[in-house]
């Protein structure tokens, strides 16, 4: 067949080359992960060095070339998520299949905004979305979207909550027409999403009320009721309240059957923020701690977080999708799509904010496949199985103090043996002393860890999204933390 001569397209045979030698590569980094540093030492002028500072290539280089030297360049200069002695923030180990998933999404190149456009890659979606309602324990009749992250399916559902429980002409004439200022509630604990929401979106952070915390850390359900009572008779529109489950800091999960008993009572939009921990719901053991999940009205989790998907995939759920369409859905003369009410198809730039999608679902679609209900249950089960063990050798160790463990997060302290600081000066050194090594551990390249802040205490963090960890990670982890404490307090001291 005639062939258009270009510089972008690769012959068949060159393609399996290159391709093989890849996966070679990547095998290879993936076997070794855990004997190598979890992260690079290098400042970011040095790795500035490494790329050079030569203009835009005037002429194309082999394709063959800047694999093999780009696979290098990231193998050797990158934090390194997936090794097992990784638990910094909420960023897990992604599952191998996510990466052979997106070479093949990207081969295929569907657009999933609309469904002409993707005939079966929007199928797949829509199971993805189907199962991963079923996974939480929520009806199967939820709807929703995949998105990028946890950021992005908070923001989706905040705009839907406002459609529905706005004004109607609040989409015409904005926020400016709205008699009332419209409210939102969440705890003080809550991630700052709802800052960026409440000011992208036009009500400015004040709309936030923020809720205290009770002694264990959950949304103050009472205060929330008060609160709520007041603003009403103080001429404000409550609209939304938001429960977590699963805290950024400490892993807490709200009490989520009372928080959705006052949206009932005040008809507000009850929205759960489950980026990180609403997977653990498939675990039967902690049903307990999800009631009241199916009564939400709108759900965010990151599937790459706890369902081990790489970087991007964050899921919006909605128990009437209809809100969704109510909120996003236009119809573009240039458009000659059947729209989503009408002839049984769906497009998803009808139910988000994105127009132009890439195809995301599949890798968590095979990842739930490959994995399957019952090794999701294991894999979680098994993380919080090693975050307990960690809080508990932080417990006995006579160094370290335990300060918090909920799900797969535990917090603690190094506090040195016999600590000669004065009482008053006591709670400033140990939070220097904690803040240092914290930076210092993150530093070595030994393990990862981040931090929380508890009761004014600087605590070390440690999240267990990680399938390669195990109790031998843990053990040695609390001995290079322990090392580098006492290290850290000779110098200090
Ligand atoms: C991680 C997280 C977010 C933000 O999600 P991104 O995927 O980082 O955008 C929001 N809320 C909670 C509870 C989280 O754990």
């Amino acid at each position: 067949m005639d062939k258009r001569e270009n510089s972008i397209e690769i012959s068949k045979t060159e393609f399996r080359k290159m391709g093989y030698q890849l996966i070679d590569t990547i095998s290879d980094f993936l076997d070794d992960i855990s004997n190598q540093p979890v992260t690079t030492t290098k400042s970011p002028k040095e790795l500035q060095q490494l790329l050079g500072n030569s203009s835009l290539p005037k002429e194309g280089v082999s394709a063959d070339e800047l694999l093999a030297s780009t696979s290098k360049l990231l193998f050797d200069n990158s934090l390194l998520n997936g090794h097992p002695k990784f638990f910094g923030f909420i960023t897990s180990s992604a599952a191998p299949i996510g990466a052979l998933a997106d070479l093949l999404a990207a081969s295929v190149n569907p657009n999933v905004g609309g469904q002409i456009l993707s005939p079966i890659a929007t199928e797949i979606e829509k199971q993805t979305i189907k199962w991963l309602a079923e996974f939480i324990g929520v009806d199967p009749s939820y709807g929703g979207v995949l998105v990028s992250g946890g950021n992005m399916a908070n923001f989706t559902a905040f705009l839907a909550a406002r459609t529905a429980k706005a004004p109607k002409n609040i989409k015409e004439d904005g926020l400016s027409n709205t008699s009332k200022q419209l409210i939102s509630y969440c705890s003080k604990s809550t991630h700052t999403w709802i800052d960026k929401a409440a000011i992208l979106f036009g009500h400015g952070s004040n709309s936030i009320r923020w809720i205290p915390t009770d002694s264990s850390n959950k949304m103050n359900t009472q205060i929330l009721e008060q609160t709520i009572k007041e603003d009403i008779e103080q001429g404000y529109q409550p609209f939304l309240v938001v429960g977590t489950a699963g805290d950024v800091s400490t892993g807490v999960v709200d009490n989520l059957e009372a928080v959705s008993a006052v949206c009932k009572a005040y008809d507000l939009w009850f929205h759960i923020d489950g980026a990180y921990g609403i997977p653990a719901a498939v675990v039967l053991d902690l049903k307990e701690l999800f009631r009241g999940v199916e009564e939400a009205d709108s759900i965010a989790l990151d599937p790459h977080k706890w369902l081990y998907s790489p970087l991007e995939a964050g899921c919006t759920l909605v128990k009437n999708p209809k809100h969704l369409i109510d909120t996003y859905s236009s119809h573009p003369e240039y458009y000659n799509f059947s729209l989503t009410e009408e002839g049984g198809s769906l497009n998803y730039f009808e139910y988000g904010l994105q127009n132009s999608r890439g195809f995301r679902a599949l890798k968590v679609w095979l990842a739930l496949q490959q994995i399957g209900r019952d090794g999701y249950v294991k894999l979680i089960s098994e993380d919080i199985a090693l975050s307990k063990y960690f809080a508990e050798l932080a417990a006995q160790h006579p160094e370290l103090e335990c300060v918090t463990q909920n799900l797969s997060i535990a917090t603690f302290r190094y506090i040195p043996r016999n600590l000669e600081v004065k009482d008053e000066k006591r709670a400033e050194y140990l939070n220097t002393l904690n803040e240092d090594l914290v930076n210092t551990l993150q530093a070595g390249g030994e393990l990862f860890l981040s931090n929380a802040i508890i009761n004014e205490k600087y605590c070390m963090r440690t999240c267990i999204v990680n399938f390669r960890t195990t109790k031998k990670d843990i053990e040695e982890c609390i001995e290079i933390i322990v090392k580098a404490g006492r290290k850290l307090h000779q110098l200090l001291s």
